[in-house]
């Protein structure tokens, strides 16, 4: 079937209306989506404006009041419900993430398991929101920390991954006892109206149980930037979880800081690998190939740049110029396909002006050209590999689009610096079966990234771990380990139970 053949937009309805989106929601509005497969319209949906996004934030917030009142593990209890809904409807959900950012269906669907792996987590986690007992300097005085909720959670995504950070943020903050409120990508709204939908029949089963969860528990935004700002700027919205470009991160970080709101922010990535001489070059090749090539390039862990030892360059790099020259690019949704097609002609725009850097700075390019699929509103590009002399011009900056600039070292010390010469610091791997390189590569010398990997690419993290990065990455973590304590607040109690009050310090303040 060619990709003009494909009636994308009724497949979107099918899908929205079997999970229960009134198609109201997203037909007759003014916010135009189109699917990046074929470049055909899938939607259009009604926004919201400055004063409905206030008010639903007022509603969110009386949500929380009524919601921090409910028992952790009984909150746990709507995320393994949502947990349910996510796995009967993960079919769905994936294709619609394929449809509306053209990711391949093993993506897709991995996206949503993704999703169901953070709820599994937050319910374990619902009854181990755990705080500390510490000594005190005091008899008949107990000292300890207990943690609460914040109140609305904002949360603010990007079009590349458009449900799974909704996931990892959502699933924590709620069980933490929080509202939460959603603006997603203007690029990603339908996933988002699919998600809420599985939610809102999560608390339908979570009320007929017995359980209590107000209205406007969960809630959406759809629009572009100016509601991100009215969300970032409300009084009532103590946190913003925001996922996105550095550049967004620019504008959102000082506005929250401003009215000392906290945020966790999800920045732009320039992920790298090094390559040395022990490297197991089977396993390097795979490792490479679906870190830098994944997701057409579009993960912010994607791999951008790759050091390699000048002892195996020539073992390695032509197989991976074999490799970007036959890896299959095309229609997403067809089995076999590896590549599908970037988000929108910006992004095809922006590839090129890069790989014109790349070559104005002496990079030799293969790959990267147009692919020609049939529809002119659609971008499909082979990958690119470019030869670099040295780590200059467009190597220094994240392009959202599969480039892997390759660059030959001769000393490992130097590899490691290259690594960390870069604004961004989100993840990075090696690829050594030499003990001291890797052990020196996770040290506290090593990379300074958020994530530093053995023998495993930098992208494709699990949900158990804390997922975020340093530098331009904005330093915020979100899912896995401690990344809940991100969504409370913490109080420190001494409580005295003793019959004379004792001051720390030894201090005296006696009245009569
Ligand atoms: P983007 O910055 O264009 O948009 C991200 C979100 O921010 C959108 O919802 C957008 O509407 C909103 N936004 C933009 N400006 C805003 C403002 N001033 N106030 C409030 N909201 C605002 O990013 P994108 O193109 O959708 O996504 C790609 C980028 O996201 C890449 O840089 C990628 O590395 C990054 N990303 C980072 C992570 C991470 O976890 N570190 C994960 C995914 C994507």
């Amino acid at each position: 079937m060619t990709l003009a053949q494909l009636d994308l937009a009724a497949d979107v309805k099918k899908i929205l209306a079997d999970l229960g989106v009134s198609e109201a929601r997203f037909t007759g509005g003014t916010l135009s989506v189109t699917s990046p497969i074929s470049g055909a319209e899938i939607g259009r949906l009604p926004e919201d404006s400055a004063a409905a996004t206030a008010e639903k934030i007022e509603a969110a917030h009386k949500a929380f009041l009524e919601w921090r009142q409910v028992p952790a593990p009984k909150r746990g209890e709507l995320i393994r419900l949502l947990g349910e809904e996510l796995r009967a409807g993960k079919a769905a959900l994936g294709r619609l993430v394929s449809i509306e950012v053209g990711k391949i269906t093993s993506e897709g669907l991995g996206e949503v398991q993704e999703m169901i792996d953070i709820c599994d987590f937050a319910v374990g986690l619902s009854r181990q929101l755990y705080g500390l007992t510490i000594a005190t300097e005091r008899s008949e005085h107990r000292m300890m920390e207990t943690w609460h909720p914040l109140g609305v959670v904002g949360i603010i995504s990007a079009f590349n991954f458009p449900v799974a950070v909704w996931s990892w943020n959502a699933a924590l903050a709620l069980v933490c006892g929080n509202a939460t409120i959603w603006k997603p990508s203007e690029k990603t709204p339908l996933t988002a109206l699919a998600t809420q939908a599985l939610f809102e029949r999560a608390v339908k089963r979570f009320v007929a149980e017995g359980g209590t969860a107000p209205a406007n528990l969960s809630t959406l935004l759809i629009g572009g930037r100016a509601i991100g700002e009215v969300l970032v700027d409300h009084p009532k919205v103590p946190l913003v979880s925001a996922t996105g470009s550095t550049a967004m991160g620019r504008v959102v970080g000082p506005r929250l800081a401003q009215r000392f709101a906290r945020s966790i922010l999800e920045l732009g990535g320039n992920n790298a690998a090094i390559v040395c001489p022990t490297a197991d070059l089977d396993l390097t090749l795979r490792g490479v190939a679906f870190a830098a090539m994944g997701t057409a390039g579009q993960r912010c862990t994607t791999l951008r740049r790759l050091f390699v030892h000048d002892s195996v360059y020539d073992q390695l790099v032509p197989r991976l110029r074999k490799a970007y020259g036959s890896v299959a690019v095309g229609n997403p949704l067809e089995s076999g396909t590896l590549v599908g097609p970037l988000i929108d002609k910006a992004a095809f725009a922006n590839m090129q002006t890069a790989l014109d850097g790349a070559k104005a700075a002496g990079g030799t390019i293969t790959g990267g050209d147009r692919v020609d699929n049939g529809s002119e509103n659609a971008f499909y590009v082979r990958p690119a590999l470019v030869e670099m002399p040295s780590q200059s011009g467009p190597v220094e900056h994240e392009t959202f689009a599969p480039i892997l600039y390759v660059i030959k070292y001769s000393d490992f010390n130097e590899a490691l610096a290259l690594n960390n010469a870069v604004p961004q610091g989100l993840s990075s791997s090696i690829f050594t079966n030499n003990m001291q390189e890797a052990e020196t590569f996770v040290s506290a010398r090593g990379s300074d990234c958020g994530i530093a990997n053995v023998n495993i690419g930098p992208s494709g993290a699990e949900i158990g771990g804390a997922f975020g990065g340093e530098k331009e990455t904005g330093g915020g973590r979100e899912s896995g380990s401690d990344a809940w304590k991100g969504y409370m607040r913490r109080s420190t109690n001494t409580i005295n139970y003793g019959k004379t009050l004792p001051l720390a310090q030894g201090v005296k303040f006696d009245v009569e």
